[in-house]
């Protein structure tokens, strides 16, 4: 037997969505159930697949199963297609695995023609609705498969309504209409070079053909980017009998919600159209009425809507998302699925169905998106003015959030003026550490150059401060204090609104609301925490954002960059003399004056962490990011170093490296000036000693950065040893202190076995490890990434989500090869891939002991890692 395409409401159920489409397996559920569905067939995601290997072409093995389904589903309705006595219209309709909200097309009234229509107003003993539904007909045929704009048929009816001089699409009539119906098909005509087409079979197979290719359109490509849908997926298309919302007015069509997808109430939720067709709630040509008004209207059919309403959410378990059509008194249920909701409303609705006996505290855990959590810990967007305003521009989504505020082109006038009570958004080309005041009073941070793992990207995600990164489209001017995006300059003090979730820049003032976390979710991340394995510790270099992080949930520090600790004040002053100081007497002075600094600190972080580990990591500065570039600066530290300026230039430009990411930085350093090691330990061990003294249970661990060789780590860890036993020794005190590596390098992966048999633990460095896998930089590679998901080699960022393939197989490799050679090693991930779902579920799956990642995504990561251990358990 051939293979089998095409399948009847009848033959499907819920569990078969990744055959029929989401869409498609919820009408053959409603089907199963007894429900009222208008009847029709779903052609499988398997043909979509196959469309895309024939070469976009709809092979004739599934044209004739579609044709022999469409008699099929004559038969069940008792009417034929393009028979004008008893006419069969059909939608044609998408249906992903994965519910993808108005990302692909659908198509109505389709299988009329000037003949049928006649029928259909026979029929009906109604043209008017016969008429309006052919126009609306060509209206969306012509724009959805035929790619003719919209806006030009609108304009058409503009014009009509206007030599009418009627406001209202239902104040025309039936000769109006068939007027339309002319004037469109004659600009299509115009447009095409050929009559519109008048064979229903035709108009069918060229729709489903649409809806297959809308699965590649760019919206599409782009949505499924965002949300991790995988191209291969492939849609389903959705046949279904016309019901008609439009004839008349005991007809009607809406959406409602068995629960608010907005706050989570326990309350139908949604609105409808008296006498309108899908299309027109949406566009919002007229207002539509809250569903209890239907209770007023159409008593009986409320009645029974909200009984069905009531079933499918007992059914399904959770929030439905239902949209129904009334044809003369009659209702028919058109679709179902679990409806998308804002976090609060997830959250509610998780704990709610918990409290209900629905489902169990494990069940509910899988019910909110770990990502979604972002929106309870920043700042959002007013929706309504969100809706209304124009994206300018778009840059890497790089720290989630929404800010509003004045543009400003350095971290001093960000200073300035937010001490004046402004909010600003700081622009820059791409920032280092001497912006990191200003980033800090920005309510976002918005920067030309620098992909996801950027200096900006870090920190802002560090901070929990928006940030838009690497939007290349933007020329900035300096000394003109402006830039220009989209052909419009935006000089400082105009009003900007950048979004960190989705990467959207916006060249007007949208108000933000304040983060809100709501009052179930301590409750709900407890029963989270029941179920993961892994442990969650923060990257954090202060003891501020240690703090933070241990009120989201922290379970010590994973990452500590010590570099990061230099970016205040006159901090960075030390750090520079450090790094331009050409000899090592000068060296040792600048350490010196670094090392109160780090001691302080490490004291301060091991009291956040009171009883949990601390993961010092050694200097490892990118050079560039460090490097003074200003005239001032530079003076100074000639001062300081009691050399000359010119002095200072020549080191500058002896320093210069074609790479730096790539250069003197990490245990290289340490390899070439031992002392930095030296002080950083004494700086680690002396703080451990100190607050031991004070009762703190102190867990030091010592991280020795880019490592790629075991005798490179080897070299290291003995100035450490030997510096610590002696500090240790002379106090007299007992002190364990561990000291390991991160893999981040791919040799050192590859060597993982030589290096773990002298390591106490390994970190995996994601973001250098997958810069080198794929030996692209980290910087950069937003300027070209583009290419590769459009061109679909890659599909997503591989420094947001983890390469399993490349990466996580050097991950694994080395872990497992790690583990062979010491069974005592522990391992964690602090690369920025710990605070991302996806990753975090690979981290689960190869067996890591813990995630590290930014204080504001400890939350998103104790869910994620929930998740991947529930949905293992249940495997
Ligand atoms: C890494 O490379 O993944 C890492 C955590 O270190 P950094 O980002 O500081 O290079
Ligand atoms: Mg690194």
């Amino acid at each position: 037997m051939s293979h089998k395409y095409v399948y009847l409401f009848s033959e499907g159920n819920k569990d078969m969505r990744e055959l029929l489409g989401g869409k498609g397996a919820n009408l053959a559920e409603m089907t199963k159930a007894g429900m009222p569905v208008p009847q029709g067939f779903t052609i499988s995601t398997e043909a979509c697949t196959q469309y895309y290997k024939d070469g976009r072409k709809i092979n004739d093995e599934i044209q004739a199963q579609i044709y022999e389904y469409l008699g099929k589903m004559e038969e069940i309705c008792g009417k034929k297609f393009a028979d004008p006595e008893n006419p069969l219209l059909v939608s044609v309709r998408s249906g992903a695995r994965a519910s993808m909200p108005g990302m692909m097309d659908t198509i109505l009234n389709l299988g009329l023609n000037d003949v049928v229509v006649e029928g259909l107003a026979k029929f009906t003993n109604n043209p008017r609705f016969a008429y309006d539904s052919y126009r609306r007909f060509i209206q969306m045929f012509s724009d959805v498969v035929m790619e003719l704009p919209k806006p030009e048929f609108e304009k058409i009816i503009d014009q009509k309504k206007e030599e009418k001089g009627v406001k209202q699409d239902t104040e025309l009539d039936t000769e109006d209409m068939k007027d339309l119906v002319k004037r469109f098909k004659a600009f299509y005509k115009e447009n095409k070079g050929e009559d519109f087409p008048s064979d229903p079979k035709v108009q069918l197979m060229e729709a489903v053909k649409a809806v297959f290719r809308s699965w590649d359109n760019p919206r599409a490509n782009v949505y499924r980017r965002m949300n991790e849908i995988p191209y291969d997926w492939g849609t389903a298309v959705n046949v279904q009998a016309m019901v008609f919302g439009n004839s008349g007015d005991k007809s009607g069509t809406g959406v409602a919600f068995t629960r608010n997808p907005a706050t989570g109430e326990h309350k139908l939720f949604g609105e409808y159209l008296i006498n309108a067709q899908g299309e027109d709630v949406v566009a919002g040509v007229r207002t539509p009425s809250p569903i209890s008004q239907l209770e007023q209207d159409m008593p009986e059919v409320y009645k029974q809507f909200a009984e069905i309403a009531d079933r499918l959410e007992k059914h399904y378990k959770d929030m439905q998302d239902m949209e129904f059509t009334i044809e003369n008194g009659k209702l028919y249920m058109l679709q179902t699925r679990n409806g998308k909701r804002t976090a609060n409303a997830a959250l509610k609705i998780a704990v709610d169905l918990v409290h209900e006996g629905m489902i169990d505290e494990e069940e509910a855990v899988l019910r909110v998106e770990p990502q979604q959590l972002d929106a309870l810990l920043h700042p959002q967007f007013d929706a309504d003015t969100l809706k209304k305003a124009t994206v300018v521009g778009k840059g890497l989504a790089a720290s989630p959030g929404a800010a509003c505020g004045k543009i400003v082109f350095t971290a001093e006038d960000a200073k300035e003026w937010a001490k004046k009570g402004e909010k600003v958004v700081l622009v820059r080309r791409e920032t280092s550490p001497e912006d990191i005041e200003g980033m800090q009073v920005a309510e976002g941070i918005l920067t030309v150059r620098g992909g996801m793992t950027s200096h900006a990207a870090v920190v802002a995600r560090g901070m929990g401060t928006c940030c838009v990164s690497g939007c290349g489209e933007i020329n900035v001017d300096y000394d003109a204090k402006n830039f220009t995006l989209g052909g419009k300059t935006y000089n400082e003090g105009d009003y900007i609104s950048i979004d960190g979730s989705t990467g959207n820049i916006y060249g007007e003032a949208i108000p933000t609301a304040p983060a809100s976390i709501a009052g179930d979710f301590g409750l709900f991340m407890g029963w989270a925490d029941k179920y993961r394995k892994l442990k969650v510790r923060t990257n954090a270099d202060t003891p501020r954002d240690a703090h933070q992080a241990r009120e989201f949930g922290a379970e010590g520090i994973g990452l500590c960059r010590t570099e990061h600790m230099f970016f205040e004040g006159d901090r960075i002053k030390a750090m520079r003399e450090m790094i331009i100081a050409d000899n090592t007497e000068d060296r040792k002075k600048a350490l010196d004056k670094i090392m109160p600094y780090q001691q302080g600190d490490f004291e301060a972080l091991f009291e956040e962490m009171n009883g949990y580990p601390v993961t010092i990591r050694f200097l490892d500065p990118p050079l560039h990011e460090f490097l003074p570039t200003k005239e001032e600066d530079i003076a100074e530290i000639a001062k300081e170093l009691n050399v000359t300026v010119e002095k200072v230039h020549e080191v500058i430009e002896s320093l210069h490296e074609f790479n730096p990411m790539m250069g003197h930085r990490g245990c290289r350093l340490t390899v070439t000036y031992p002392e930095i090691a030296e002080m950083q330990t004494t700086a680690v061990i002396n703080a451990a000693i100190n607050v031991q003294k004070k009762g703190v249970n102190v867990i030091p661990q010592i991280m020795i950065p880019l490592v790629g060789e075991v005798k490179e780590f080897d070299f290291v860890k003995k100035i450490v040893v030997a510096t610590a036993d002696k500090l240790i020794a002379d106090a007299g005190v007992e002190l364990k202190y561990e000291v390991g590596t991160m893999i981040e390098i791919p040799r050192a992966a590859l060597t993982a076995d030589k290096i773990a048999a002298d390591a106490d633990f390994f970190c995996y460095g994601t973001n250098d490890l997958t810069q080198m896998t794929f030996g692209f930089s980290r910087d950069d590679a937003g300027k070209f990434l583009d290419a590769y998901y459009d061109n679909k080699i890659y599909e997503s960022d591989p420094f947001v989500h983890i390469d399993v393939d490349g990466v996580g197989r050097l991950v694994e490799m080395s872990a497992k090869a790690g583990r062979e050679a010491n069974a005592a090693l522990h391992l964690g991930i602090c690369g920025e891939h710990g605070g991302d779902p996806t990753s975090v579920e690979f981290c689960h799956k190869v067996g890591l002991d813990y995630v590290s990642c930014s204080p504001f995504r400890v939350p998103i990561a104790r869910l994620a890692a929930a998740q991947a251990a529930v949905k293992e358990k249940r495997a």
